[in-house]
């Protein structure tokens, strides 16, 4: 019945009106009643409780103070900046309210002298404890208005709060939307799911996410309203991938072919792991059916992701199908096609590779041959995606290093073609599970968790800047026993020409403690042309130099096990998955291999805990673990994909476990019953098609 009324522009609540709503829109996305309602809080206070002045602290949450304001005066700081700067006293001493934006309206409402109760923040600055923008209300008016132990707190902005919209505000909008709506919603789960997981009615969540009765009914609610968003979200992605496995036709490859039993009869050059198998079974079976393969594959650095890229594309070409391979740099990409055409040197394939700097005479070879069909694996980078390059017949695209492609840029790869090529996606980014399950839900995912036979970990060490000498000598020590050091520098977006600096500077430091003739050392940055970092790349890969300085350019898939030791300077600049992937470019020979990382003494405590990982595990997943916690979804996928993840009450980190009862109950219901049309599922059908009507967010898997 209410379905209707949610609909009604959000201007028309009563209190409202055109300016804070179109302030609404802009500022918190709420367009319309029902945006108002599912617009949760993000915490609660305790505003029964009031503090003085001499028991504050600093930063701790929100605080409510009894007191009065006894004086108000403009601060000037800086050139032409103002404050406006009150006093407020209470018995038991004295601080300040601060100001910097609408002092005219703020300084015309404030009232002197009167008893009022001041909320907010509060933070001190040498003796004195100050609170800015606080919330005030005289005690006349704060003594009739409702308190609880659990006042709702609602995410804000500082558009917001400067234009005053606050809390209390927003506070007074949703008691006057319970007013209008009589506190009717329509149930979103079915009778049978309720039961079952013991679910209060959706009204009672709603009023109690909003006017918590106790922090009973809360936990309750919040409960209810967690598990119903994680579980909508899963039927969506589920039914996305059933409807791909049902409705989108990929080419059914129906045999292994020869290519892949020859080579895997005759050249395969080592022993696989139970986990390549495994997974090369996976993908074969997908590429076996009538529909598009749309497979995640996750492995570790070093567990052997390439070679099951090339039997997958054995497969393909023994359908008589093309294949390629899209890496995310030249260097990978270079990486990939020289260890590719090595593996398949005796199988009579035509491999080519195709970069920004392929010549245009090879260019136009590429071209014809792939037209022609001639052509059957081609590695390359962007480039592949250029509207020139057009395959015969594109049956497999592999994909290096996801997580630096766009959607857009995957999803331009098939438009090429008709029927779709299956998609294998490879990433040595080991997601988390929790993680993987909203973002790539609909994608089917392979995991290698088993290392080859015989690695040795890598040892890692945390070591100060000031310890310098004795690493130096460790790394004279290995560099006599015959082996290779890398040497990176961060490189940092927002600093690059400091970064820049910092390289160099560095690379002088080791030039010069490393001399010529005993010692020759390679350099490595984003600002060399392809040519000479390729030219470079080879003199360290063939050992003609010792150490090779460089930025992160060499973070993914670089490739030479005779280098044993990684030093990563200013070590706590970098991400986690970062410093996991530059460790990951050692301990890929025989030899016993080393991550050294450097820092400054001064460490924050997120730092700290940063280098600790590392320290104390070589286990991708366990790492990307501790990533989540520390950065949060949103920071750890990047912007790009973030929104996927702005859940409105959940958290996947902290609700792992209904997260995953939701996945389980999902894919037990859509087994059964997947387009949702049996009676006991009408509820779920409506609200799924309510809510995919509303959120096109799902579109950023192609
Ligand atoms: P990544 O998954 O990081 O791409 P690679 O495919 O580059 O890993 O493999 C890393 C190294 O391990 C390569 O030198 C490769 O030849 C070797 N390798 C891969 N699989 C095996 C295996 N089953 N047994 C022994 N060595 C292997
Ligand atoms: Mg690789």
């Amino acid at each position: 019945m209410q379905q209707n009324l949610l609909e009604t522009p959000i201007e028309y609540l009563k209190g409202v009106g055109p300016n804070r709503g179109t302030l609404l829109r802009k500022e918190l996305g709420i367009h319309k009643y029902g945006d108002l309602l599912n617009f949760f809080p993000n915490r609660y206070i305790d505003r029964t409780r009031y503090y003085k002045i001499n028991e504050l602290q600093n930063n701790v949450a929100e605080v409510q103070i009894i007191g009065k304001i006894i004086n108000v005066k403009t601060v000037e700081f800086g050139k032409n900046q103002k404050r406006l700067v009150a006093t407020f006293v209470d018995d038991t001493g004295q601080m300040e309210l601060v100001w910097f934006q609408g002092h005219k309206w703020i300084r015309e409402s404030l009232k002197l002298n009167e008893m009022c109760v001041i909320f907010g923040k509060c933070t001190s600055f040498g003796n004195t404890f100050n609170m800015a923008h606080p919330e005030i209300e005289l005690m006349a008016e704060h003594e009739q208005s409702l308190r609880s132990a659990m006042q709702p707190v609602y995410p804000s902005t500082e558009t917001l709060a400067n234009r005053g919209i606050s809390n209390r505000v927003i506070n007074k909008m949703m008691q006057q939307l319970f007013l209008e709506t009589q506190a009717k919603f329509s149930e979103t789960m079915p009778d049978y799911l309720t039961a079952e997981l013991k679910l209060i009615p959706k009204n009672a969540a709603l009023f109690n996410i909003h006017f918590p009765k106790s922090a009973e009914a809360l936990a309750k609610a919040q409960y209810r309203l967690k598990f119903e968003e994680l579980f909508y979200i899963q039927l969506q992605l589920i039914t996305k991938n059933l409807i791909r496995k049902h409705k989108i036709k990929g080419h059914p490859f129906t045999k292994v072919g020869d290519y892949f039993n020859v080579f895997y009869q005759k050249h395969l050059p080592f022993e696989l792991t139970n986990a390549q198998k495994r997974v090369i079974k996976e993908i074969r079976i997908d590429m076996g059916s009538n529909a598009q393969m749309n497979r995640l594959l996750q492995g570790d650095v070093g567990s052997g992701k390439t070679i099951v890229a090339l039997m997958s594309m054995l497969i393909a070409l023994g359908n008589g199908f093309q294949s390629c391979l899209m890496a995310p740099t030249e260097i990978l990409a270079n990486q990939h096609f020289n260890g590719l055409t090595e593996l398949s040197k005796d199988l009579n394939i035509n491999i080519k590779i195709l970069t920004g700097s392929t010549k245009t005479a090879a260019r136009r070879i590429i071209h014809e041959e792939l037209e022609n069909g001639s052509l059957h694996i081609l590695i390359g980078t962007h480039a592949l995606l250029e509207d020139k390059v057009k395959f015969q017949n594109l049956g497999l695209a592999v994909i290096d290093e996801q997580h630096r492609f766009g959607v857009e840029q995957r999803s331009k790869l098939w438009k090429k073609n008709e029927i779709p090529p299956h998609v294998l996606v490879m990433t040595a980014t080991p997601i988390p599970r929790t993680l993987a399950m909203s973002l790539y839900g609909d994608l089917d995912i392979s995991v290698i968790d088993e290392l080859p036979p015989g690695r040795k970990p890598i040892q890692t060490v945390h070591r100060f800047d000031s310890n310098r000498l004795k690493v130096w000598k460790f790394i004279r020590d290995e560099i006599a026993l015959g082996r290779q050091i890398y040497i990176v520098y961060p490189l940092i977006e927002e600093s690059k020409t400091m970064d820049f600096k910092d390289l160099m500077d560095g690379y002088e430091s080791v030039s010069r403690d490393f001399p010529l003739p005993q010692y020759a050392i390679s350099i490595l940055h984003g600002k060399m042309k392809p040519a000479d970092k390729d030219a470079e790349m080879k003199r360290f890969s063939e050992g003609k130099t010792n150490i090779m300085v460089a930025t992160t350019v060499i973070e993914v898939g670089v490739n030479i096990p005779n280098a044993s030791v990684m030093i990563i300077e200013s070590a706590e600049r970098f991400g986690l998955s970062q410093l996991h992937q530059l460790r990951g470019r050692v301990g890929r020979g025989a030899e016993q291999s080393y991550c050294i990382l450097m820092t400054s003494h001064k460490l924050s405590a997120d730092s700290k805990t940063r280098m600790e990982t590392m320290v104390q595990t070589n286990d991708g997943f366990e790492i990307a673990e501790v990533d989540l916690k520390l950065r949060g979804p949103g920071d750890l996928m990047g912007t790009q994909q973030s929104g996927v993840l702005n859940l409105q009450i959940a958290d996947i980190v902290r609700d792992r476990d209904i997260l995953i009862l939701a996945r389980n109950y999902a894919l037990k219901i859509l087994k059964d019953d997947a387009p949702m049309q049996k009676l006991e599922n009408a509820i779920l059908r409506a609200t799924y098609i309510e809510l995919t009507k509303k959120k096109n967010i799902w579109n950023y898997i192609s």
